[in-house]
């Protein structure tokens, strides 16, 4: 946690390795805005800095036009202390809240719906739905400033249920109409048929190329594709009971220091959750500062690592399984197999994007004995379909940030996922930046170390970012080989 005086050093050099981890909110003229901003340094004496975009609004402040909050990368996980608030954010950021109750959410969490107000209140400084309300009305005004969506749609993709209750909304936290917030639209918006350009922030320096690299020689056939610099893939998400299934591409815009996401056009009502999952793939939460203070001379070869997360938690994991113990190309094809076998046939332009990877549910009525045929071995065959099972029965629930050592007890009693895979899953899938397979082949031989009592001590040093360490460890392996 930065002091007021750190945080107004930040602001004075527009620093941006601080973008995101905190907001200067402007007393003379009610604006609150990025440590980044271009406006004119305000005073010292007029300065609030607040943590969350949330806390800001509540007291009364309004996004600035220029820095625009709504682009700022996002904290990460690791910065929320209590585990049950970060779980209610992991649903806050899925949308929950548009299809369920706040009494629903804490039923889900297994707690009182008191209980979870108060840990979220003692977290973040605003109630759960004052936090939901910033983070729609945010995603409103980026999406009026961005895309030339009608403002019906805009209201309905932000998760307003009505064009007015969304317009007393904006009236009343940003004293402006959807209107002339659209006047703030640059020219350059591009007026095209073929889909919607996003773009997220992250805090430099950010490897593109690893990241890029790491998910390229994973991509799921039919799925995902890297072409050109950028990565493609195939989505489907749930919203209030609807599937909503396109493409999109992302890429990086280097110079902006942003990641560019395009959506094909159907995506649009659900843009909200697909681009949190995006923020998840490509770790723009991440803080290489704190990351690399800890991980000291580990980090140095590459200071902009990112760990990997997912789109798709179930898709995650099944890869997993089907890579245990063959090469990263033999678990590609197997993946692409069972897409092709039991995924769902789409269009898009690109003619290797043409399926959307399965559901848990669609697995899990799935016959082992058809999984097998695939050339599945029949006992990781089992594993994909019992982990289906769990998913589909409710008994397992992959979401970042949740009860962690519950699921990762969960994980180890499918019989197949053993600590490898459980850990693994942790990583990339439930985005937990403490998670280290310790049992990794590639791990023993980056740290020269069989014994797995010692690999564990030596790696408290690199507590919590132990997922950060893994990946600078297998990335001292790819340039020796
Ligand atoms: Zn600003």
């Amino acid at each position: 946690m930065l002091s007021a005086d750190q945080s107004y050093q930040a602001v004075l050099t527009r620093d941006a390795r601080f973008d995101g981890r905190f907001f200067v909110a402007v007393k003379s003229t009610m604006i609150y805005c990025r440590p980044i901003c271009r406006v004119k340094t305000p005073l010292r004496k007029n300065c609030s800095f607040f943590t969350h975009a949330a806390e800001a609004e509540v007291a009364g402040y309004r996004p600035c036009k220029r820095c625009r909050p709504e682009l700022a990368p996002g904290a990460s996980l690791m910065e929320v202390s209590s585990e049950l608030a970060r779980a209610t954010l992991s649903y806050i950021s899925q949308d929950f809240l548009a299809a369920e109750s706040l009494a629903g959410l804490a039923v889900k969490l297994g707690i009182t719906d008191r209980h979870m107000r108060k840990v979220f209140q003692d977290e973040f400084g605003v109630s759960p739905v004052e936090y939901w309300q910033t983070q729609r009305l945010l995603l409103a005004k980026q999406l009026l400033t961005d895309t030339h969506l009608p403002v019906t749609s805009v209201a309905m993709a932000s998760g307003f249920k009505s064009l007015r209750r969304f317009n007393v909304a904006l009236k009343e936290r940003y004293r402006m109409t959807p209107t002339e917030l659209r006047k703030l639209q640059k020219s350059k918006v591009e007026d095209n048929a073929s889909g919607f350009t996003f773009r997220l922030a992250y805090r430099p320096p950010f490897d593109w190329e690893q990241i890029l690299s790491f998910l390229s020689r994973r991509a799921i056939p039919g799925v995902e594709a890297i072409q050109d610099g950028a990565y493609f893939r195939t989505i489907r998400v749930s919203r209030q009971q609807k599937e909503f299934t396109g493409f999109m591409e992302v890429r990086h815009a280097a110079e902006e220091k942003m990641i560019s996401v395009r959506l094909s056009d159907e995506l649009v009502p659900v843009c909200g959750v697909i681009l949190d999952r995006v923020k998840r793939l490509f770790d723009l939460s991440a803080d290489p500062i704190a990351i690399n203070a800890v991980l000291g001379s580990l980090s140095k070869a590459r200071p902009g690592l990112r760990v990997p997360g997912c789109f798709n938690s179930f898709e995650m994991a099944v890869r997993a399984i089907l890579g245990q113990q063959i090469s990263v190309a033999g678990a590609s094809t197997l993946a692409g197999r069972l897409v092709a076998r039991f995924g769902t046939p789409i269009a898009t332009p690109l003619a290797s994007l043409k399926y959307i990877f399965p559901s848990a549910s669609r697995i899990a009525t799935a016959k082992v004995a058809e999984i097998g045929s695939l050339g599945i071995t029949g006992k990781r065959a089992q594993t994909v379909s019992a982990l289906a099972q769990a998913i589909q029965d409710g008994d397992l629930l992959l979401e970042p940030g949740h009860k962690v050592e519950g699921t990762l007890r969960k994980l180890r009693k499918i019989p197949g996922i053993g600590e490898w895979t459980a850990q693994y899953i942790a990583m990339r899938g439930l985005s937990w930046p403490d998670a280290f397979p310790h049992t990794d082949l590639g791990i023993v031989k980056a740290l020269k170390e069989k014994n797995s009592r010692k690999i564990l001590e030596l790696t408290e040093k690199w507590r919590p970012w132990r997922a950060y360490a893994a990946l600078h460890l297998w990335s001292t392996l790819e340039k020796t080989s």
